[in-house]
Protein backbone atom coordinates (compact mmCIF):
# COMPACT_ATOMS: atom_id res chain seq x y z
CA UNK A 1 0.00 0.00 0.00
CA UNK A 2 1.46 3.13 -0.78
CA UNK A 3 0.67 6.14 1.34
CA UNK A 4 -0.44 9.35 0.71
CA UNK A 5 2.53 11.32 0.23
CA UNK A 6 4.05 8.56 -2.57
CA UNK A 7 0.61 8.77 -4.23
CA UNK A 8 1.23 12.49 -4.63
CA UNK A 9 4.35 12.61 -5.85
CA UNK A 10 3.65 10.00 -8.13
CA UNK A 11 1.26 12.43 -9.33
CA UNK A 12 3.47 15.14 -9.54
CA UNK A 13 5.98 12.91 -11.52
CA UNK A 14 3.91 12.17 -14.13
CA UNK A 15 2.85 15.57 -14.72
CA UNK A 16 6.06 16.23 -14.58
CA UNK A 17 6.90 14.24 -17.31
CA UNK A 18 4.18 15.38 -19.17
CA UNK A 19 5.55 18.32 -19.77
CA UNK A 20 7.07 18.26 -23.48
CA UNK A 21 10.30 20.23 -24.32
CA UNK A 22 8.76 22.56 -25.74
CA UNK A 23 6.91 23.78 -23.33
CA UNK A 24 9.80 23.44 -21.20
CA UNK A 25 12.08 25.55 -23.37
CA UNK A 26 9.17 28.21 -23.65
CA UNK A 27 8.92 28.15 -19.90
CA UNK A 28 12.59 28.62 -19.31
CA UNK A 29 13.40 31.17 -22.08
CA UNK A 30 10.24 33.00 -20.01
CA UNK A 31 12.70 33.54 -17.19
CA UNK A 32 15.50 35.36 -19.43
CA UNK A 33 15.25 39.07 -20.67
CA UNK A 34 14.38 39.46 -24.62
CA UNK A 35 17.27 41.36 -24.51
CA UNK A 36 19.68 39.05 -23.34
CA UNK A 37 18.07 36.69 -25.64
CA UNK A 38 18.36 38.35 -28.62
CA UNK A 39 22.73 38.27 -27.99
CA UNK A 40 23.32 34.96 -29.03
CA UNK A 41 26.92 35.41 -27.66
CA UNK A 42 26.26 37.56 -24.43
CA UNK A 43 25.98 36.53 -21.24
CA UNK A 44 21.71 35.50 -20.37
CA UNK A 45 21.04 36.62 -17.10
CA UNK A 46 18.62 33.98 -15.15
CA UNK A 47 15.67 36.11 -14.23
CA UNK A 48 13.85 33.08 -12.53
CA UNK A 49 13.83 35.00 -9.05
CA UNK A 50 15.35 31.99 -7.06
CA UNK A 51 18.61 31.70 -6.33
CA UNK A 52 20.50 28.83 -4.53
CA UNK A 53 23.49 28.94 -1.36
CA UNK A 54 26.00 28.77 -3.93
CA UNK A 55 24.69 31.29 -6.63
CA UNK A 56 23.28 29.59 -9.01
CA UNK A 57 19.64 30.59 -10.35
CA UNK A 58 16.98 27.53 -9.77
CA UNK A 59 14.64 26.18 -12.27
CA UNK A 60 11.41 23.51 -11.84
CA UNK A 61 12.70 20.75 -14.69
CA UNK A 62 10.78 17.92 -14.65
CA UNK A 63 9.46 17.29 -11.30
CA UNK A 64 12.51 18.69 -8.94
CA UNK A 65 14.00 22.08 -8.59
CA UNK A 66 17.79 22.13 -9.99
CA UNK A 67 20.45 24.52 -10.86
CA UNK A 68 18.62 26.55 -13.99
CA UNK A 69 22.29 26.40 -15.84
CA UNK A 70 22.02 22.98 -15.65
CA UNK A 71 18.48 22.94 -16.86
CA UNK A 72 19.92 24.64 -20.03
CA UNK A 73 22.37 22.61 -20.26
CA UNK A 74 19.39 19.44 -20.60
CA UNK A 75 16.94 21.71 -22.47
CA UNK A 76 19.00 23.10 -25.03
CA UNK A 77 22.57 21.00 -25.27
CA UNK A 78 21.13 17.45 -25.79
CA UNK A 79 20.00 16.58 -22.82
CA UNK A 80 22.24 14.19 -20.62
CA UNK A 81 24.80 15.18 -17.82
CA UNK A 82 27.03 11.97 -17.09
CA UNK A 83 27.29 10.80 -13.95
CA UNK A 84 30.06 12.85 -11.70
CA UNK A 85 30.13 15.44 -14.26
CA UNK A 86 29.15 19.05 -13.32
CA UNK A 87 27.78 21.61 -15.63
CA UNK A 88 30.20 24.28 -15.95
CA UNK A 89 30.34 28.30 -16.53
CA UNK A 90 33.02 29.09 -19.38
CA UNK A 91 31.98 32.91 -18.80
CA UNK A 92 32.32 32.81 -14.70
CA UNK A 93 28.84 33.88 -14.15
CA UNK A 94 27.20 31.71 -12.25
CA UNK A 95 23.29 33.29 -12.99
CA UNK A 96 24.47 32.90 -16.53
CA UNK A 97 22.27 30.04 -18.46
CA UNK A 98 23.06 30.72 -22.38
CA UNK A 99 23.81 27.44 -23.34
CA UNK A 100 26.54 28.48 -25.26
CA UNK A 101 28.28 29.48 -22.22
CA UNK A 102 28.43 25.86 -20.80
CA UNK A 103 30.01 22.91 -20.86
CA UNK A 104 30.55 19.55 -18.91
CA UNK A 105 33.68 18.96 -17.20
CA UNK A 106 34.25 16.74 -13.47
CA UNK A 107 34.64 18.29 -10.39
CA UNK A 108 38.78 17.75 -10.97
CA UNK A 109 38.06 19.99 -14.29
CA UNK A 110 36.17 22.35 -12.13
CA UNK A 111 39.11 23.42 -9.77
CA UNK A 112 41.51 23.34 -12.27
CA UNK A 113 39.12 25.80 -14.43
CA UNK A 114 39.84 28.23 -11.09
CA UNK A 115 43.61 27.32 -12.06
CA UNK A 116 43.14 27.94 -15.37
CA UNK A 117 41.68 31.57 -15.06
CA UNK A 118 44.43 32.86 -13.23
CA UNK A 119 44.51 32.18 -9.58
CA UNK A 120 47.68 31.21 -9.21
CA UNK A 121 50.06 32.72 -6.57
CA UNK A 122 53.53 33.59 -8.19
CA UNK A 123 56.36 32.45 -6.55
CA UNK A 124 58.65 35.10 -5.19
CA UNK A 125 56.24 38.36 -5.68
CA UNK A 126 54.98 39.77 -2.56
CA UNK A 127 51.37 40.00 -3.90
CA UNK A 128 49.10 37.47 -5.98
CA UNK A 129 49.23 37.90 -9.58
CA UNK A 130 47.26 36.46 -12.18
CA UNK A 131 48.78 33.89 -14.70
CA UNK A 132 46.96 34.31 -17.89
CA UNK A 133 46.26 31.86 -19.85
CA UNK A 134 48.37 32.60 -22.68
CA UNK A 135 51.30 32.10 -20.04
CA UNK A 136 49.52 28.64 -19.08
CA UNK A 137 48.93 27.42 -22.88
CA UNK A 138 52.79 28.34 -23.45
CA UNK A 139 53.81 26.32 -20.67
CA UNK A 140 51.88 23.52 -21.14
CA UNK A 141 52.90 23.69 -24.96
CA UNK A 142 56.42 23.81 -24.21
CA UNK A 143 56.71 21.03 -21.67
CA UNK A 144 58.11 17.48 -22.97
CA UNK A 145 56.80 14.76 -20.35
CA UNK A 146 59.36 12.47 -18.80
CA UNK A 147 62.64 14.77 -19.71
CA UNK A 148 64.74 15.13 -16.69
CA UNK A 149 64.11 18.61 -15.08
CA UNK A 150 61.34 20.04 -17.29
CA UNK A 151 59.45 20.98 -14.59
CA UNK A 152 62.47 22.88 -12.85
CA UNK A 153 63.35 24.27 -16.31
CA UNK A 154 60.28 25.95 -16.90
CA UNK A 155 59.58 27.02 -12.77
CA UNK A 156 62.75 29.02 -13.88
CA UNK A 157 62.17 30.24 -17.04
CA UNK A 158 58.91 31.98 -15.99
CA UNK A 159 59.62 32.67 -12.37
CA UNK A 160 56.87 30.50 -11.00
CA UNK A 161 56.88 27.57 -8.00
CA UNK A 162 57.83 24.27 -9.15
CA UNK A 163 54.70 23.26 -7.64
CA UNK A 164 52.68 25.80 -9.53
CA UNK A 165 54.24 23.96 -12.99
CA UNK A 166 53.64 20.82 -11.60
CA UNK A 167 49.89 21.74 -11.49
CA UNK A 168 49.26 23.22 -15.00
CA UNK A 169 51.26 20.12 -15.99
CA UNK A 170 48.79 17.33 -13.81
CA UNK A 171 45.77 19.90 -14.93
CA UNK A 172 46.48 19.35 -18.56
CA UNK A 173 46.82 15.89 -17.94
CA UNK A 174 43.75 15.19 -16.12
CA UNK A 175 41.67 18.04 -18.91
CA UNK A 176 43.17 15.97 -21.80
CA UNK A 177 41.39 12.01 -20.48
CA UNK A 178 38.48 13.85 -19.64
CA UNK A 179 37.60 13.97 -23.32
CA UNK A 180 38.40 9.76 -24.02
CA UNK A 181 38.00 8.33 -20.63
CA UNK A 182 36.33 10.26 -17.72
CA UNK A 183 37.64 12.02 -14.40
CA UNK A 184 40.08 9.45 -14.58
CA UNK A 185 43.73 10.20 -16.08
CA UNK A 186 45.73 6.85 -15.38
CA UNK A 187 42.77 4.84 -16.60
CA UNK A 188 43.60 6.79 -20.04
CA UNK A 189 45.67 4.46 -22.43
CA UNK A 190 48.21 7.40 -23.35
CA UNK A 191 48.84 8.02 -19.92
CA UNK A 192 49.25 4.60 -19.11
CA UNK A 193 51.57 3.81 -22.20
CA UNK A 194 53.72 7.03 -21.23
CA UNK A 195 54.19 6.16 -17.45
CA UNK A 196 55.10 2.43 -18.21
CA UNK A 197 56.22 2.94 -21.56
CA UNK A 198 59.34 5.78 -21.10
CA UNK A 199 60.07 4.08 -17.51
CA UNK A 200 61.96 7.72 -17.12
CA UNK A 201 61.22 7.61 -13.66
CA UNK A 202 61.89 3.96 -12.21
CA UNK A 203 65.41 4.48 -10.96
CA UNK A 204 65.03 7.51 -8.89
CA UNK A 205 62.83 10.18 -8.02
CA UNK A 206 64.48 13.65 -7.93
CA UNK A 207 63.30 16.13 -5.84
CA UNK A 208 61.29 17.86 -8.76
CA UNK A 209 59.59 14.27 -8.65
CA UNK A 210 58.97 14.67 -4.82
CA UNK A 211 56.98 18.00 -5.19
CA UNK A 212 55.48 16.84 -8.49
CA UNK A 213 54.12 13.91 -6.08
CA UNK A 214 52.52 16.29 -3.30
CA UNK A 215 51.23 18.31 -5.83
CA UNK A 216 49.44 15.72 -7.18
CA UNK A 217 48.40 14.11 -4.26
CA UNK A 218 47.19 17.56 -3.24
CA UNK A 219 45.17 17.71 -5.92
CA UNK A 220 43.12 14.81 -5.50
CA UNK A 221 45.47 11.84 -7.54
CA UNK A 222 45.54 8.73 -5.31
CA UNK A 223 48.36 6.52 -3.93
CA UNK A 224 47.97 4.22 -6.58
CA UNK A 225 47.83 6.35 -9.56
CA UNK A 226 51.06 8.18 -8.32
CA UNK A 227 53.09 4.75 -7.36
CA UNK A 228 52.09 3.70 -10.93
CA UNK A 229 53.29 6.66 -12.44
CA UNK A 230 56.61 7.18 -11.13
CA UNK A 231 57.34 3.06 -11.31
CA UNK A 232 57.49 2.97 -7.42
CA UNK A 233 55.90 1.47 -4.17
CA UNK A 234 52.53 2.66 -3.10
CA UNK A 235 54.58 3.09 0.76
CA UNK A 236 56.69 5.27 -0.85
CA UNK A 237 54.25 7.58 -2.07
CA UNK A 238 52.70 7.23 1.01
CA UNK A 239 55.65 8.55 2.77
CA UNK A 240 56.56 11.78 0.75
CA UNK A 241 52.70 12.80 0.65
CA UNK A 242 52.70 12.35 4.66
CA UNK A 243 55.79 14.08 4.32
CA UNK A 244 57.89 11.59 6.57
CA UNK A 245 60.44 11.30 3.95
CA UNK A 246 61.96 14.02 1.91
CA UNK A 247 61.86 16.12 5.16
CA UNK A 248 64.04 18.70 3.03
CA UNK A 249 61.38 19.51 -0.02
CA UNK A 250 58.14 21.80 0.88
CA UNK A 251 55.59 19.81 2.31
CA UNK A 252 51.92 18.67 0.81
CA UNK A 253 49.29 20.99 0.48
CA UNK A 254 46.44 20.82 1.74
CA UNK A 255 44.59 18.48 0.23
CA UNK A 256 41.78 19.82 -2.20
CA UNK A 257 42.77 23.32 -1.42
CA UNK A 258 46.54 23.58 -2.90
CA UNK A 259 49.24 25.57 -2.15
CA UNK A 260 47.73 28.61 -1.51
CA UNK A 261 45.94 28.75 -5.35
CA UNK A 262 42.44 29.43 -4.50
CA UNK A 263 39.78 29.53 -2.34
CA UNK A 264 36.65 27.60 -2.03
CA UNK A 265 34.42 30.46 -3.08
CA UNK A 266 36.43 30.18 -6.88
CA UNK A 267 35.48 26.49 -7.24
CA UNK A 268 32.33 26.25 -8.83
CA UNK A 269 30.75 23.42 -7.95
CA UNK A 270 27.62 23.00 -9.34
ZN1 LIG B 1 27.66 33.75 -19.72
Amino acid sequence: MRNRKQVEAAIAARQADAEDLGTIRRRFLGMISMADRQNQDGCWIWQGGHQSAAGYGMFWYRGRTIGAHRASWLIFNEGEIPPKHVVMHKCDDRMCVNPRHLRLGTHRDNMQDAVDKGRIAFGGRSARTSLDEMTVAAMRGEFIPGRYGELTRIANKYNVKLSTVSMIIHGNNWKYSRVTLGSDPSSDPAHKKAASGANHYKAKLTEENVIDIRTAFALGQSYEKLALQYGVAKPTIAGICSNRTWTNLPSTPRRGVGPQLFSSQEIHVA
